[in-house]
């Protein structure tokens, strides 16, 4: 049986194997109009299970429920195409919402990634494994947008959508006000560190997450409900955490850089990963491009602070001293 967080919300436990997060945390509130569910899982049979037999236990009606989805990352929106009904309003952020709409340029994305340091070779092998190309959702439902600002009512719940990129550009997290308690979505996690990555130089991902962090770090909150693992209390002093381990890994990645001109990928292969293997050569390939776009993500914010540069121009990106 799903545990009950506080009155008639829910939380049921979604595994997602062959991932460092272990499971998502799909969140059920009731009401007795409407229900709602917060993030899904992926696309694939045993998180279906998980979900069906949590939704079974809590009797959920599935033509009177809708779905939010936090952002657009598969293991938070694979499964909603196997739930809902004609009925479901599905909402996500606009931003976050193009991600499905528009055809993605997957060679602007190829070109990019070769411009960063990968052979191709490795860089196909990457892709393939990627789980956003395997367990995204197959049906598409027709979304329901949210900009910053908007409230979700469900029974008890006044939820209000607060606009935190970092993550992704359109990442949202749930603000209940008068129960001080947040779903923060992928945004603040207390176990793990959230991921942050950038795959263009239009966007500061990094900057962004840290203006992010900066916005929910007062806000009233006696709970925290994240994407993943355990609830944590202290918001504040979790953000503060995550803004110590960014600055620290700029700085590694300053120390990486030193004197030399490298690229993003041969930056990534010189910082250290929380990973179980010797070197960058055993490094799983499937990781690398995480690892990499984790590095452009901090050399992108390092060089809009003006610590380093970018040198562009040739086939090869490179970063360098200023
Ligand atoms: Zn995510």
């Amino acid at each position: 049986m799903p545990e009950e967080i506080m009155p008639r919300l829910y939380r049921i436990i979604i595994p997602l194997p062959n991932s460092p997060l272990k499971d998502l945390n799909s969140y059920v509130i009731k009401s007795d109009d409407r229900n709602l569910i917060i993030d899904t899982g992926f696309n694939r049979s045993v998180c279906f299970e998980a979900m069906d037999k949590g939704l079974r236990d809590l009797d959920i009606d599935l033509t009177k429920t809708d779905f939010m989805l936090t952002h657009m990352h598969s293991d938070h929106t694979g499964l909603v195409s196997r739930f809902f009904t004609d009925t479901s309003k599905v909402y996500i952020s606009r931003i976050d919402s193009m991600v499905f709409n528009e055809n993605i340029d997957w060679q602007a994305m190829l070109d990019y990634a070769l411009s960063s340091g990968f052979q191709l070779e490795e860089l196909v092998k990457a892709m393939e494994s990627h789980p956003g190309f395997k367990y995204s959702p197959k049906k598409i439902p027709e979304f329901t947008l949210l900009d910053d600002g908007n409230i979700i009512h469900i029974g008890d719940y006044k939820l209000k959508c607060l606009l935190t990129p970092g993550h992704t550009e359109g990442h949202m997290c749930l603000y209940e006000e008068e129960k001080q308690i947040l779903f923060s979505g992928d945004h603040v996690l207390f176990d793990i560190t959230p991921h942050i990555e950038s795959w263009s130089y239009e966007v500061n991902s990094l900057k962004n997450y840290m203006e992010s962090l900066n916005r929910t770090r007062n806000l009233p909150v006696k709970l925290a409900l994240p994407g993943h693992r355990n609830f944590f209390t202290d918001l504040k002093g979790r953000i503060d955490e995550l803004k110590e381990h960014h600055e620290t890994r700029a700085n590694e990645v300053l120390e990486v850089l030193g004197n030399n001109t490298m690229s993003a990928y041969d930056i990534a292969a010189g910082m250290t990963w929380d990973i179980d293997c010797e070197n960058w050569e055993q490094f799983p390939t499937a990781q690398k491009w995480f690892a990499v776009g984790e590095a452009i993500a901090h050399l992108r914010y390092l060089e809009s602070e003006g610590r380093i540069k970018r040198n562009t121009g040739h086939k090869i990106v490179t970063f360098s001293a200023p």
